[in-house]
């Protein structure tokens, strides 16, 4: 993948903090591979440092690390960076993907995952710092069957207007916003119903019930309406 004009072309520059050497090896092969220029650091210290210096497109930071929390470091580098940001972390471990999110990471990896996982988070979060870099929104949002046409406030799934009640275009819209992106029980509730609402995750199940039943051929197997389990939901965006 290319960003940039002209002659000026460059390969997008991805800095990966992690320890684990076999990670590490994992990362190289498939980013290289994929067109990627990668740079690596073993500590948070030298994550940090190589942040700064070689301002980086893309950072994929490992939660665990040997001299310093991940979280930590996600804290820091958002106090200057708006560099998008995944991070890696254990499956079982959904407080800290939350805990990270809430610091300002953009997406999270659950270890193991595949090339094709990898390849699909980086692509939304590239996409969306670039639209965020140009200030533009889409004003129709589209993925397989399903379209939001934001400037009419009108939903069609497989051609047909569905008719959504204000609080669940409100949800939809926030969703989309995030559209790829994970977005956290917390972050949906603040957005979607004001900031009194956080701990009310119930509303949630309900009204992602209504809007699955509304969007989806079959809601018990979503295709856009997606679980993230003990973290939030996802809107499928390819
Ligand atoms: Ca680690």
């Amino acid at each position: 993948m290319m960003v940039g004009q002209g002659s000026g072309r460059r390969a997008v520059t991805v800095l990966v903090i992690e320890d684990e050497p076999q990670i590490h090896r994992f990362l190289r092969a498939s980013l290289t591979s994929n067109g990627y220029h990668l740079l690596e650091a073993m500590t948070g210290q030298e994550g940090l440092t190589l942040a700064a210096v070689r301002q980086p497109d893309l950072i994929i930071l490992d939660l665990g690390l040997p001299d310093m929390d991940g979280l930590e470091v996600t804290r820091r580098l958002r106090e200057w960076s708006t560099t998008p940001m995944i991070v890696l972390s254990a499956r079982g471990q959904e407080q800290d993907k939350i805990d990270a999110l809430d610091a300002g990471a953009d997406d999270y990896l659950t270890k193991p995952f595949g090339v094709g996982e990898l390849m699909a988070r980086m692509r939304v979060a590239l996409r969306q710092a670039a639209r965020a870099a140009s200030g533009t929104e889409e004003p129709v949002f589209g993925v397989g069957g399903l379209r939001v046409d934001l400037s009419q406030r009108r939903v069609f799934v497989e051609g047909t207007e569905v008719h959504l009640t204000p609080r669940e275009y409100g949800l939809l819209v926030v969703l989309v916003r995030f559209a790829g992106r994970v977005v956290t029980h917390r972050q949906l509730l603040q957005e979607a119903w004001g900031p009194g609402y956080a701990q009310e995750s119930h509303y949630l199940r309900v009204y992602m019930g209504h809007l699955r039943r509304k969007l989806e051929a079959n809601p018990a197997r979503p295709r856009y309406l997606l679980t993230e389990p003990g973290v939030g939901y996802r809107l499928a965006s390819e």
